[in-house]
C-alpha cells in the first residue's frame, strides 16, 4: 500500500448542519491525518473550475450553485491508499445508495447536495490539492 494525499470537502449542506466535526472524526477513525485545511466561501468561478470536467453535464449550473452557497470545509487528507480509503467512508455519490455507516448515508439527503467531495484518482487528488493548496499550506506530520 502506497502513502498517498487526497482531498476533502465538507460541502456548504454538511457545513450547514453543523457536522464538520463529526466528518472529521470518519477521516481519524480511518487512520487518515489532516494535513491542511480551509474554510472557504467559494465564488462561482473557483467553483466552475473546480468542476470544470463536469462542464457539459446537466447538473453542473446547479452543482456550482450548490458550491457557492454557503461556506465549505477543504482539507487534504494523508494514509495508506487515501484516496480510495477516503471514497469508501464517503459512501457512493446518491446517499440512497451509500453503504451503511459512510459519512453520505449518515449525513447527505439527496445525490446533489450529498455532504462531501474526494479527489477519485492519485493524479485527480494531486491538481485538485494544488488548485485549493499552495505547498507551504501543507503540514505533513513531524510527530
Ligand atoms: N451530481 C449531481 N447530480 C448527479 C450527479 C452528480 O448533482 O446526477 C453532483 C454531486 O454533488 C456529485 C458531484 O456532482 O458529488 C460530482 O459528481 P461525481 O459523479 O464526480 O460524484 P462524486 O465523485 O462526488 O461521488
Amino acid at each position: 500500500m502506497a502513502m498517498e494525499r487526497t482531498i476533502s470537502i465538507v460541502k456548504p449542506d454538511a457545513v450547514g448542519k453543523n457536522v464538520i466535526g463529526k466528518i472529521y472524526s470518519r477521516f481519524e477513525d480511518a487512520g487518515l491525518k489532516i494535513i491542511a485545511a480551509k474554510m472557504k466561501h467559494l465564488s462561482q468561478k473557483e467553483a466552475e473550475g473546480f468542476y470544470a470536467v463536469h462542464k457539459e453535464r446537466p447538473f453542473f449550473k446547479d452543482l456550482v450553485s450548490f458550491m457557492t452557497s454557503g461556506p465549505v470545509m477543504i482539507q487534504v487528507l494523508e494514509g495508506e491508499s487515501a484516496v480510495a480509503k477516503n471514497r469508501e467512508i464517503m459512501g457512493a455519490t446518491n446517499p440512497k445508495e451509500a453503504a451503511a455507516g459512510t459519512i453520505r448515508a449518515d449525513f447527505a439527503q439527496s445525490i446533489d447536495e450529498n455532504a462531501v467531495h474526494g479527489s477519485d484518482s492519485v493524479e485527480n487528488a494531486a491538481i485538485e490539492i494544488a488548485y485549493f493548496f499552495s505547498a507551504t499550506e501543507i503540514c505533513p506530520r513531524t510527530r
